[in-house]
């Protein structure tokens, strides 16, 4: 379905992110992989994607919380695959505090990472896609775009921003064959997440696999991870030709989470 388009995705060496680059080279895409993590897992991860795939799978190492960097990471795009046509603004981190106890750098990390690096990323690639006259933007936001938790001021903040920012640029690229949306995913069992039980199963004496059930139960009526496929599956759709027509708007994919 995407054979011949090439895609970037941010934050792609682990999670939602991997499973978003590993669904669009399922569908013939092209990808640029970026995100942190140690040479070698990178290197594994990029050669398993065209093996398994037959695409062609780069890797550029871009810091989310520098411009130039992010610019470099769209213009290594255009030049070592020929284009950008599906951007998935993925990268994102998480801190979880009281606003009192919020540490400030880490307020500017979230910001940066989960909000900013999305503005930088579109900013680079749209003209691409003006001039081909088609594109796919998809903002990897979450349910804490459409409503808040406590202990998640940066977090929460940055992603309702991320669901604005895509509502603007859906107005703006409108008739330029370009859409652009955001997904809201409920609780995916990441290492962004895995991290966040651990510290509460600590702090409450339990064990990790009542914390999860307990973690879940909290937010969820449905008492069951999103997985990094499924989130991947709903990308491949937005990127499809039934999606046309599909823009500026927020798909949960959240167990019910924001039903309520
Ligand atoms: P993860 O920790 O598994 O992956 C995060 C990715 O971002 C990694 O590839 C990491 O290297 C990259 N990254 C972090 N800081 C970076 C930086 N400075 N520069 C470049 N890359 C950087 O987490 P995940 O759960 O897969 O999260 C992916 C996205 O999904 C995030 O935006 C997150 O907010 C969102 N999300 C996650 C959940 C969940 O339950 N896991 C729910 C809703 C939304």
């Amino acid at each position: 379905m995407l054979k011949g388009k090439n895609a970037v995705v941010t934050g792609s060496t682990s999670g939602i992110g991997l499973g978003i680059a590993r669904a669009l080279a399922a569908q013939g895409a092209n990808v640029m992989l970026n995100g942190l993590g140690e040479k070698g897992e990178i290197e594994a991860l990029r050669a398993g994607i065209e093996r398994e795939f037959a695409v062609k799978a780069r890797y550029f190492h871009a810091d989310m919380t520098m411009p130039e960097e992010i610019a470099g990471l769209i213009a290594a795009a255009e030049k070592d695959l020929g284009s950008v046509d599906v951007l998935v603004n993925n990268a994102g981190i998480q801190h979880v505090a009281q606003i009192e106890d919020f540490p400030p750098e880490k307020w500017d990390a979230i910001i940066a990472i989960n909000l900013s690096s999305s503005f930088h990323t579109i900013r680079a690639a749209v003209p691409g896609m003006k001039a081909r006259k088609w594109g796919r933007i998809v903002n990897i936001a979450s349910a804490h775009g459409l409503v808040a938790s406590v202990q998640k001021v940066a977090y929460v903040a940055a992603k309702h921003g991320l669901v604005g920012l895509t509502k603007v640029v859906a107005l703006e690229t409108a008739n330029d064959g370009i859409t652009c949306n955001a997904i809201c995913p409920g609780w995916v069992l990441t290492p962004l997440v895995q991290q966040q039980i651990k510290a509460r199963a600590k702090a409450g004496g339990r064990s990790v696999k009542d914390e999860e059930l307990a973690l879940l139960s909290e937010k969820q009526p449905m008492h069951t991870f999103s997985t990094p496929e499924g989130i991947g599956a709903l990308t491949v759709f937005l990127c499809g030709d039934a999606a046309a027509t599909m823009t500026g708007a927020a798909y949960s994919i959240d167990g019910g989470w924001t039903a309520q």
